[in-house]
């Protein structure tokens, strides 16, 4: 007699999904997003046209099973509640996606949700949180432009708790104008005081084409100085100490976690796990290259009506590319990245595409190698930049 052998079904490999909604209620004025105020007729049009994106990209599911989804913005809790539910259902209809095992974060802004909103959400399947905080001074949110006031952060983190999450991730802001350091640290408590699992804490930067860079990369008339470099340095390393003490591990340069809430989306591009990105201006790293979509709202509306391909710039990266990806996203990391990772990677040892760079680097004191684990020091934090150019390829760095 002879039997078949069931064959087993190969695995499928990772994906991150992020999913772009670039509206606001109004435009902070540091931001340099690609995100505006809308009506809902475009509101409901562009998740149309979402929806058909992300169907296009159905033959993935045949290798790809999603690990995390990402809605990212903007600010996609500007949108009816209905809305993310459509596109929801469309990523499970085109993804295999296991809603128990994956992580499904979303982005929401204090003072465009109520506690209904968060517990639709939370029935919906999103079990992850990232709430714009950024001050707990109204004084600095005004400066800042932000729509919300800090009670309305606290009312939000107390709603998404009552709503069920357990997973919340507050962001705050360092370096604000007129910010003292002990205003700095009044901030850092209110934030500890909402309990939340994570907390992203950024230096503020002013970017350019925003209200901040005007006010402040062109010397015009300011509301207030910036702190000195000084004071900036004072709130950066008080944030690690204290975020320490109160048991948050610090496991990415700007990132704290407690003991198994690191977002796993986002480790996923310090890790180089491939993810697909849709929406305006999103980005997509898979198949070894680099996708960018369209940026014109509706040049992206249309086109992806009409079943055209929305992908402007396709970057197929060569091998120096990726190992340079993989050094600089994975230094990223307070573990820093795996030598033997890299050689099962790249097929060829560590050191012998890096070994100078390792050892340079090593004695400057930027680096430590132990093990198989390579990562930057505190002073090789501190100088970020200059150790990545050490990992750009040649024909990239300007001398
Ligand atoms: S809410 Fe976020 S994305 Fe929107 S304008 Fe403010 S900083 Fe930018």
């Amino acid at each position: 007699m002879f039997f078949w052998k069931k064959k087993k079904a190969e695995p499928k490999k990772p994906l991150g999904l992020y999913v772009h909604i670039p509206f606001c209620v109004k435009k902070c004025s540091y931001c340099d997003f690609l995100s505006a105020p809308a009506d809902d007729a475009t509101k409901k049009r562009y998740v149309d046209a979402l929806c058909k994106e992300i169907q296009g990209y159905k033959e993935l599911t045949k290798e790809y099973g999603l690990a995390t989804v990402y809605f990212g913005g903007g600010t996609p809790s500007v949108l009816e509640v209905s809305l993310i539910g459509q596109l929801l259902e469309t990523i499970q209809k085109n993804f295999t996606l296991d809603m128990q095992r994956a992580e499904i974060t979303m982005e929401v802004n204090p003072g465009t949700v109520t506690p209904d909103k968060l517990a639709q959400y939370r029935s919906m399947g999103i079990n992850r949180l990232s709430i714009g905080v950024q001050s707990a001074k109204e004084k600095e949110l005004a400066l800042l432009g932000r729509i919300h006031s800090f009670a309305d952060a606290r009312n939000t983190v107390q709603w998404a708790r009552e709503a069920g999450f357990d997973n919340i991730s507050l962001d705050v802001i360092s370096a604000l104008p007129g910010q003292s350091f002990s205003d700095y640290q009044e901030n850092l408590e209110a934030i500890l005081a909402l309990e939340p699992e994570h907390i992203s804490s950024y230096s503020l930067i002013i970017e350019e084409k925003t209200p901040f860079y005007d006010w402040y990369a062109e010397g015009k008339e300011k509301e207030a100085d910036l702190p000195d470099e000084e004071t900036d340095r004072a709130m950066y390393v008080y944030t690690k100490e204290r975020l320490a003490e109160a048991g948050y591990e610090r496991y990415e340069i700007s990132n704290y976690a407690k003991p198994g809430f690191e977002s796993r989306h986002n480790s996923s591009y310090w890790t180089g796990q491939e993810y697909l990105g849709v929406g305006l201006g999103a980005s997509s790293l898979f198949t070894n290259a680099r996708y960018h979509n369209e940026t014109d709202l509706l040049t992206y509306v249309e086109e992806t009506e009409a079943g055209k391909d929305v992908r402007r710039e396709i970057e197929r990266l060569v091998e120096a590319e990726r190992m340079e990806e993989f050094m600089i996203l994975g230094l990223r990391r307070m573990c820093g990245i795996s030598r033997m990772e890299f050689q099962n990677r790249f097929g060829r040892p560590l050191e012998t595409v890096y070994g100078s760079a390792l050892k340079k680097l090593k004695v400057q004191g930027l680096i430590t190698v132990e093990g198989d684990r390579v990562a930057l020091t505190e002073t090789g934090i501190d100088v970020s930049n200059q150790v990545f150019v050490e990992f750009v390829p040649e024909e990239f760095v300007r001398r």
